[in-house]
């Protein structure tokens, strides 16, 4: 591992921009934080989540798969110049990514969110740096480069042969080889998230077990306004629509995130809505990750990113439900 002065730092990002498209965390003039290029703004690498949702770089908001031209010319959109380099996920943004990773790779390839994630670089901040000083996890998957703060000192250190690539070429910085601060902060931050963990666990148990009454959905979905934010900040929600926009001498086909908080999410061309009652929606947005997924993949699709509790204005995050069901149903 290298120790890194501050100055030393932002060298580093700054030589890295020059063969990535580098994104960091930077201070907004409203004192928030966003993911932004390095002259954007002040750096910002302490602070936990930032509020936007980490696989947009990869899985953008709105983009086109291809462009049908009046000639009969198809187009297909080109890969970005240079791969991305994100610095500043947390460990659960990055176990967010390669669950995504593996989503889009199952069954048929997803060749529009791989041809910008083939090649990036996932660099994970974590230590005494999260909201208020308090302590970050280190990423179990999907980190190809630490960047930890162990209160006193910043640290680099490589997990991938590409985090190996960018780290060699690092100038500066002092070569260590162990820090006994660290592994205090690993053995510290394993029990951090075992009390949500296990929260979710029991759940999820009570999803699959078919032990949450429709009334309870009825109920809790009222104070639903289907403002989706929960679903656009959410790193493992991946569902968009797909649509055919014509301009004068094309059709550009496009695909745009979709929401399952949103009526028109299931409404079939015949009229009808599986998903027809704001309470069927909230249901189905948690279990589909605590109890469908668990069910096909084997594992919990929510990595407790913490986004979505902390923008619905009306308390129906995952935890929050959660939380309400074991209270509830739970044994
Ligand atoms: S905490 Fe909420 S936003 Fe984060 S991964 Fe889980 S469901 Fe998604
Ligand atoms: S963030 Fe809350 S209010 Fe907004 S759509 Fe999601 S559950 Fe509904």
């Amino acid at each position: 591992m290298k120790v890194l002065t501050p100055l030393e730092l932002e060298e580093t990002f700054r030589s890295w921009d020059a063969g990535y498209d580098l994104r960091v965390p930077i201070r907004l003039p409203d004192g928030t934080r966003a993911w932004g290029k390095i002259d954007e703004g002040p750096l910002a690498l302490r602070g936990g989540p930032i509020l936007a949702k980490p696989t947009a770089f990869f899985f953008p908001q709105s983009e086109t798969e291809l462009e049908y031209e009046e000639t009969g010319k198809l187009r297909l959109p080109s890969p970005p110049s240079r791969p991305f380099l994100l610095v500043g996920l947390t460990a659960q943004d990055a176990e967010s990514i390669a669950f995504v990773d593996e989503f889009f790779r199952a069954n048929f390839q997803d060749d529009l969110y791989f041809r910008r994630r083939e090649g990036a670089v996932i660099v994970v901040v974590w230590g005494r740096c999260g909201q208020n000083g308090e302590l970050l996890r280190r990423a179990k998957q999907g980190c190809d480069l630490e960047l930890v703060w162990d209160g006193e000192r910043l640290l680099l250190i490589p997990r991938s042969e590409r985090g190996w690539e960018l780290y060699l070429a690092v100038r500066g910085g002092k070569e260590e080889e162990a820090s006994p601060s660290l592994e205090e902060m690993e053995k510290e931050a394993a029990c951090l998230m075992a009390a949500d963990e296990e929260l979710l666990r029991r759940s999820s148990a009570l999803l699959l077990e078919d032990r949450i009454p429709d009334q309870f959905w009825e109920e809790v979905s009222k104070s639903c306004i289907a403002c989706t934010a929960c679903n656009l900040l959410c790193p493992t929600c991946t569902c968009f629509e797909v649509y055919d926009w014509k301009e004068e001498n094309k059709v550009e086909r496009r695909r745009l995130w979709d929401s399952c908080q949103l009526e028109g999410f299931a409404r079939e061309a015949s009229g009808h809505n599986p998903l027809g009652t704001e309470a069927s929606r909230t249901r189905r947005r948690i279990h589909h990750k605590l109890g469908a997924d668990a069910a096909r993949w084997g594992r919990i699709t929510c990595f407790l990113c913490g986004r979505c509790d902390v923008v619905c204005p009306t308390g129906l995050g995952i935890k929050a439900l959660s939380r309400e069901m074991v209270r509830r149903y739970g044994p």
